[in-house]
């Protein structure tokens, strides 16, 4: 039996199919990930900034980790966080490249401890995207364009209506994206609600 290609409509190459890949990124496929809990709700986006060394951009490193293939040996910061098995499902290069590791079906491993508007495990209920980069330094034009353009995707198959910085999700443990990151560049870009956003609420509210 043939199997027929989907037609491809205007924005296809932008959409994310049944099976929680889109269509455009570079698919990396990682092992680190499991299954969401039975009817998860997918409503969060986690926002995070990764580079390897970090401030060093452009190499293979972070995908490498990813995928359990960095040499931990290869440079001291890499000893810090020798053996981590640590995933996200999306990955914007500083050119605006689009990586895949993690079907957003399943569940990757980027948050850790976490928690957010009364919900812990961040990872059972949200999507995990890395901006390379490095806390409290600007990011690209090109990272906040493909951010948007992912968060409509996303919002075409899935209910997002939280989207906050692992800063927010793990206070006091993890401060990426970090001061730099422009949350109302991106709140305009989307057009969304400023309430979807947890850097453009009150401290006290986010804590
Ligand atoms: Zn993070």
């Amino acid at each position: 039996m043939l199997i027929q290609p989907e037609t491809p409509a205007m924005s296809d190459s932008q959409a994310i199919g049944q099976d929680g890949w889109l269509q455009h990124a570079r698919r990396i496929p990682s092992p680190n990930f499991g299954p969401r809990p039975a009817d998860t709700d997918i409503n969060t986006v986690v926002i995070h900034s990764i580079s390897l060394p970090p401030g060093i951009y452009g190499g293979d490193e972070i995908e490498r980790l990813f995928t359990n293939r960095l040499d931990w040996s290869a440079h001291p910061y890499f000893e810090q966080i020798r053996g981590a098995e640590v995933s996200a499902h999306f990955v914007i290069r500083r050119t605006g490249e689009l990586l895949q590791f993690v079907s957003v079906r399943d569940r990757a491993w980027h948050a850790g401890r976490s928690s957010w508007q009364g919900r812990d495990n961040c990872n059972d209920y949200s999507v995990g995207i890395e901006l390379e980069g490095l806390e409290d330094t600007p990011f690209e034009t090109a990272q906040y364009e493909a951010l948007g353009t992912l968060l409509d995707a996303l919002s075409q198959r899935w209910p997002i209506t939280q989207i906050a910085g692992h800063e927010h999700v793990a206070p006091g443990r993890k401060r990426d994206p970090g001061s730099a990151f422009d949350w109302g560049r991106l709140q305009a870009l989307t057009g969304r609600p400023a309430a979807q956003f947890a850097g453009l609420q009150n401290p006290s509210q986010t804590a």
